[in-house]
């Protein structure tokens, strides 16, 4: 019956029946609460190379973070008698300095974790040296002689390109069909060489995999199997914790807290989740958002388990999915297998979106609120409806015994990307949003 409601197309919520307790999930992890924090206090020690790199970051004093904002307004138009939910918040990545999407967080952390390691085997740097010598001519001549590469469906691409290049690296960074002109003209306005492919983005992955072992120079951000991209991304935890705490919004048994994250391969909301779930263990319950062409995380939780326990990989093509979508920072065919294997017992479920509900989205919260997104950064605003509205959802509130407490809860929609899309194309989103 899923796999059938999958290749129809129908929007649906999938809940994961191997979701465990917390007291057993994050034991058996090769990651802990140390990888986070060890991650985070990187990201401190960088801060003011950051800075350096970057005038947009001065409030900031180099660290790239999104604010939590309540959309009240957007509430009303995406639940009916919303206020028995909850309140609904959106994480604003879309808004994140240097790269515009959630990629700032796990691709600017890995640039920093290559050059580190660079800068640390040519005595240019010591454990707790001053970061911004790394802005240092003596540091950009080091870096010219490396490349940074990566393949991307746009915005990672973004992210890694525009921090390797600050920093003197060479920087390739292969695209996939699907990734916007205008990502790629940006890219190459700031010096980095773009590649495009004419397949997908696991094509544009793995090219970009094999030219960078022809290389020894050469460093390639694996955003298939990445452990510092994860762990980048995997520090929004902490900062969220932060924000909520300021906002006076409690997390507790009474209290749940609800995530709704777009996935692509999943480093990004895997990373996330991973963060959450170390934090507010049970009391979080993070759910995916996929388009209906593209669910390849579904896909792979759901299909690639078998009964013995073993794992195999499986795409949207092996269920007769096509892979398009306009949802250009979701457009991936097959999971992370990696990012699949941690959220086995961690996520709470995964949910696919029709394109055109992006686009509709995209207008209410821009008539709403008056946030400007890109439609990928969207497809969580379908998650609370599904909840409330499935009988899998439904059933997922009554086994974890929270219907009465829903108007305690805190609802986060994660909006992913979108303050760099330019004006005419954003245009085009908005109309296409009016009349679907
Ligand atoms: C990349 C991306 C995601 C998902 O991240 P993955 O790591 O690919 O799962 C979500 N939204 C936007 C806008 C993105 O660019």
């Amino acid at each position: 019956m899923l796999l059938s409601a999958l290749t129809e197309k129908s929007p649906l919520l999938w809940t994961n029946p191997k979701l465990a307790p917390q007291s057993e999930s994050l034991p058996a992890l090769s990651l802990q609460r140390s990888n986070i924090d060890d991650a985070d206090q990187r990201l401190q020690r960088f801060a003011p190379l950051l800075q350096k790199c970057f005038p947009e970051l001065e409030a900031s004093q180099g660290i790239i973070e999104s604010p939590l904002i309540p959309v009240p307004n957007l509430q009303t138009q995406l639940a009916s008698n919303a206020d028995e939910h909850g309140a609904f918040y959106l994480k604003a990545d879309h808004s994140l300095p240097v790269a515009g999407s959630v990629k700032a967080r796990g691709g600017i952390y890995e640039v920093l974790v290559i050059a580190e390691n660079i800068a640390f085997e040519h005595g240019l740097l010591t454990a707790n040296g001053d970061t911004v010598l790394l802005a240092s001519a003596k540091a950009k001549e080091l870096f010219s002689q490396h490349t940074i590469s990566v393949g991307s469906t746009g915005n990672l691409g973004l992210s890694i390109g525009v921090m390797a290049a600050a920093l003197g690296f060479q920087a390739v960074v292969h695209m996939s069909a699907d990734a916007k002109d205008w990502k790629k003209e940006r890219l190459r306005k700031r010096g980095v060489t773009v590649i495009e492919h004419v397949g997908d983005y696991a094509s544009a992955v793995a090219a970009g995999r094999e030219d960078a072992e022809q290389n020894p120079l050469a460093h390639f951000v694996d955003d298939e199997n990445s452990l510092p991209l994860f762990l980048g991304y995997s520090v929004a935890a902490l900062r969220l914790q932060q924000q909520l705490r300021d906002a006076n919004i409690t997390v507790d048994t009474e209290h749940p807290l609800f995530v709704y994250i777009p996935c692509g391969v999943g480093g990004a909301p895997g990373g996330i989740t991973f963060g959450l779930k170390q934090i507010f263990g049970d009391h979080v319950h993070c759910f995916f958002a996929e388009p209906v062409d593209s669910p390849c995380m579904l896909v792979q939780m759901a299909l690639g388990d078998q009964e013995s326990g073993e794992t195999r990989p499986v795409s949207v093509y092996d269920i007769g999915l096509s892979n398009q979508t306009e949802a250009d920072g979701l457009a991936v065919g097959a999971a992370s297998l990696l990012v699949a294997d941690f959220m086995r017992t961690l996520v709470s479920g995964v949910f696919t979106v029709p394109d055109e509900d992006l686009f509709r989205y995209l207008y209410q919260l821009h008539q709403s609120e008056a946030i400007k997104v890109e439609p990928s950064a969207t497809a969580a605003f379908a998650g609370p409806g599904l909840l409330f509205g499935s009988a899998d959802g439904q059933d997922y509130l009554a086994r974890h015994d929270l219907q009465q407490r829903l108007p305690n809860a805190t609802h986060i929609l994660w909006t992913t990307g979108g303050s760099f899309v330019p004006d005419v194309e954003y245009q085009r989103f908005l109309q296409r949003g009016l009349y679907s």
